[in-house]
């Protein structure tokens, strides 16, 4: 993408990245028993509750070090949002020198969660409420990425298409081995993949000689790498709606990234990664099932990544599966409370933002965004 500002070249010292992990990994990431050699990896205990926080949290931070030095100028994060994203990216920039953070979401179709986290923190953090829908969003973005006349903006994206997002993410496979290493048994993790970022991560992990047996990718609906795997060519469709929402993707970013890895080998691919795809009925019957079983309470996406992992450990007898729990479910209540029939309590994290005033700016064309960002 022309206009897209990089900072490839540019290295940062050993102790002050020590530091910008320190800051970014502020909280656990447990390994929840659910069955046996069953676990869930819980990435959801966050400031925002979503695992988007580690990424969004480390770009900022490193986005800061590049841009210490020059202090008139600064940097615009320009980011489209159908729900997650946003709170995290708000939450991991906010305060952050230097940075500007613009984020872009669909009025009416976030949850009421979702638009708190991200229009009511103030300071650098903007909102714009487009009247439209989630790729309406996104184009504009796009649109503006490529626009000469912003090219003072300083413009960057801060959706998993920047590695910087999920490169830290390596860390959340580290922990979960370390969490299970001394049962001696091989690894089998399950992603619940909409972008393929955070499966991108896991692999540079095991590259970088982390012992792991295997990846599943795990998907809704959406099922554009289940059917490259199985057919061997690759034919992305529209996303679909679904209950697990932060995966309606149609065609993964990332996923060509994961491919190049492989030297696009897909026989050699094959033996590492496997891809497997659900229905809303089937998420919500996992979810059901887990809870009524196993008494673990886990959201849509987490319960594909379920589904997933017990598909693939018939072919691993002694392996220990790891499912990849992507949110809390608080943040999917809609779906999570009547399905199991339960009332969530509300975590402190969320109830801090219930009661704060939302502070948007409604815009419904690209011209609108443009004079915005001025
Ligand atoms: C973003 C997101 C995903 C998908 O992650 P990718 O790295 O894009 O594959 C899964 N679950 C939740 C809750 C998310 O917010």
């Amino acid at each position: 993408m022309t206009g897209v500002q990089t900072c490839a070249l540019r290295s940062i010292p050993a102790e002050t990245l020590k530091q910008i992990i320190a800051e970014t990994l502020c909280f656990d990431f447990p390994t929840v028993k659910v069955e046996k050699d069953i676990y869930a990896l819980e990435l959801y205990h966050g400031p925002t509750m979503a695992f988007k926080d580690v990424g969004a949290r480390f770009m900022s931070r490193c986005l800061a070090y590049f841009n210490k030095d020059q202090k008139d100028s600064k940097n615009t994060v320009l980011v489209a949002t159908s729900g997650d994203t946003g709170g995290a990216v708000a939450s991991g920039f906010l305060g952050v020198q230097g940075v500007e953070v613009i984020i872009l979401y669909p009025s009416g179709k976030v949850s009421d969660i979702q638009e708190r986290q991200l229009t009511t923190l103030g300071q650098n953090i903007k909102a714009l409420e487009v009247d439209g829908f989630f790729d309406d969003c996104q184009d504009m973005v796009k649109k503006a990425f490529l626009d000469e006349s912003l090219k003072h903006k300083k413009l960057t994206s801060a959706n998993s298409i920047n590695i910087a997002r999920w490169l830290p993410q390596m860390f959340y496979f580290f922990f979960a081995y370390k969490q299970l290493k001394s049962q001696n048994k091989p690894l089998v993790f399950s992603c619940p993949s909409g972008n393929f970022g955070n499966i991108c991560a896991g692999i540079i992990a095991k590259k970088l000689g982390l012992p792991i047996e295997h990846f599943v990718a795990s998907t809704n609906v959406n099922d554009t790498v289940p059917r490259f795997l199985e057919k061997g060519n690759y034919d992305p469709k529209p996303s679909k709606a679904t209950i697990s929402n932060a995966m309606d993707v149609g065609n993964p970013s990332n996923f060509i990234r994961i491919q190049e890895m492989y030297n696009n080998d897909l026989e050699q691919f094959k033996k590492d990664f496997s891809s497997f795809s659900y229905t809303d009925a089937e998420t919500l019957e996992a979810m059901q099932s887990i809870y009524k079983t196993d008494g673990y309470i886990a959201e849509p996406h987490g319960a594909v990544g379920y589904l997933g992992l017990k598909k693939e450990l018939k072919n691993h007898a002694n392996a220990i599966g790891i499912f990849l729990e992507t949110a809390h479910p608080i943040k999917f209540l809609d779906v999570v409370e009547p399905a199991l029939n339960i009332k969530l309590p509300i975590p402190t994290q969320i109830e801090s933002v219930l009661d704060k005033e939302k502070i948007s700016v409604k815009i419904k064309t690209y011209e609108e965004l443009k004079a915005f960002l001025g």
